[in-house]
């Protein structure tokens, strides 16, 4: 069996599952089955570039990182990843900055990682690259001689080729792409529109789920990413999942709860949901002092200032709202700024009587799949998700609203609030079987046998 090198900006946490997302989770999976390496960052910011790795044992993987010097933290970090590609590649051109400097040092540091990797690689090892801060390491490792399967998945979507080619450097990205074997993507959307970008913009050809160009072949793919959907469900009878639903049910006294879990940045349609809420409120007297939002949104980038933006203006619309329908005994919205571990979103999920998914532009959405796994199968919630979530595609059993439409979220929310038991548990069922057949063992499964199966076709590019 090969041994496995998963490439990412975060590295773990491994041994903590409260903390550690289904992403973390899995990758631990498969490191652990395989043996292996995890290379990133260290999420420490030093003076001065150093690239001396860090080494450190836990079980049967390694995990390699590196500093970031200040300057390249601030180009390739918050510059070109979190300011060009994450608002373009989440289709807000509006909110792009490009910076050639920043890109610079998004290069610089795809490149030195990929200098700093590369004497760890060895004979049989496949090299799995994740998300949008690494879109030049396999171009890099080439150019130092590595042959080994290289693949990358991408967490967020793939713009499509009108907003791509805003960006300056876009051939030179696309360009890059085809030094991996395989290409991940969220959802067939995404991947179809990365062909299109091929085939309009760079002439190259598409036969079947290979995409030719630049004198190279690339595979590219949808693998629908899941969650750990078995132990979601159980996370709700754990003792902090138990506490935080029973505390919550105390709290809720017989009324309603609709939930949202999102971090704070302004692909999440937050505004949009805090008015549709207000809009519910508006239009169905019947839910006044009976229902509440209760929004879950951890800071995210505060260096960035568009996110700073962002939570003044939910301060703003939470204080409006709240003041225009509060009761001494009712509070419409609670809006917290901080972080819950897994176990305890579990039981606050639970207690929820709607989730109330509603991102402009997601790559996928956890939480959508997290919401309906942690329900009691006898009396479950309603799912109102966003049908720009890459979720959407698979989660069709779930109430489907457009986000820009205010009137429409409202008009969802009261449908989720007073959809009949058997409807709830109708759809329920249909998510879940969704949900646990296409769940995180799987999508890590299927990509693996992906890339291995490169290296059987004897196709490693180079
Ligand atoms: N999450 C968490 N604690 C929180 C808020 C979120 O552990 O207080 C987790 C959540 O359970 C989910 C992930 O963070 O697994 C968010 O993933 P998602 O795909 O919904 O959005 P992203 O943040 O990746 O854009």
């Amino acid at each position: 069996m090969s041994r496995l090198i998963v490439v990412s900006n975060r590295v773990g946490p491994i041994g903590d599952a409260a903390r550690a997302g289904g992403l973390a989770v899995a990758l631990v999976e498969a490191l652990k089955s395989s043996g292996g390496i995890w290379f990133g960052w260290t999420g420490d910011v030093i003076e001065e570039a150093d690239t001396r790795l860090k080494l450190e044992s836990a079980g049967p993987l390694t995990l390699a990182t590196i500093d970031l010097s200040a300057d390249d933290f601030d180009a390739y970090y918050n510059g070109f990843a979190n300011r060009s590609l994450w608002p373009l590649f989440h289709f807000r051109t509006g909110l792009v900055q490009y910076d050639r400097d920043n890109f610079a040092g998004y290069s610089r540091v795809n490149a030195a990682f990929a200098k700093a990797l590369l004497p760890l690689v060895q004979q049989d090892d496949l090299i799995w690259v994740h998300d949008y801060h690494f879109l030049l390491f396999a171009e890099e490792l080439r150019k130092l001689g590595c042959t080994r399967p290289i693949g990358h998945f991408l967490h967020i979507p793939f713009p499509p080729r009108e907003l791509l080619t805003t960006l300056p450097n876009h051939e030179e990205l696309v360009k890059a792409l085809f030094a991996f074997d395989i290409l991940g993507f969220q959802t067939e959307h995404d991947r179809d529109r990365f062909f299109d970008y091929v085939r309009m913009e760079v002439g190259g050809s598409i036969l079947g789920d290979k995409a030719r160009c630049f004198n190279r072949t690339v595979t590219a793919r949808a693998f629908p990413i899941g969650i750990d959907a078995g132990t979601f469900a159980n996370f709700a009878s754990t003792d902090d999942g138990q506490k935080q639903f029973a505390s919550m049910r105390d709290m809720l006294r017989g009324r309603r709860q609709i939930i949202g879990v999102d971090r704070l940045d302004y692909t999440k349609g937050l505004p949009e949901r805090f008015n549709a809420f207000e809009r519910m409120l508006e239009d169905h007297e019947e839910h006044r002092g009976e229902v509440s939002l209760l929004q879950v949104a951890p800071p995210s980038r505060t260096d960035v200032s568009e996110y700073q933006d962002l939570r003044l203006e939910l301060e703003g619309m939470a204080g409006h709202i709240n003041g225009r329908f509060a009761e001494f005994n009712w509070t419409p919205i609670r809006y917290l700024n901080r972080s819950f571990a897994r176990q305890a979103l579990a039981g606050l999920y639970r207690a929820s009587h709607v989730g109330l998914v509603t991102p402009l532009r997601d790559g996928m959405n956890l939480v959508a799949k997290e919401y309906v796994a942690a329900q009691d199968p006898e009396d479950p919630g309603v799912l109102v998700l966003s049908r720009f979530a890459g979720a959407a595609k698979q989660l069709t059993d779930a109430v489907i609203v457009n986000p820009y439409d205010v009137q429409g979220m409202a008009d969802a929310m009261n449908v989720a609030l007073t959809m009949p038991l058997d409807e709830r548990k109708d759809r329920y069922t249909k998510l879940m079987k969704v949900i646990s057949e296409e769940d995180i063992g799987h999508w890590r499964t299927s990509y693996l046998e992906a890339l291995s199966s490169v290296e059987h076709a004897g196709v490693t590019g180079g």
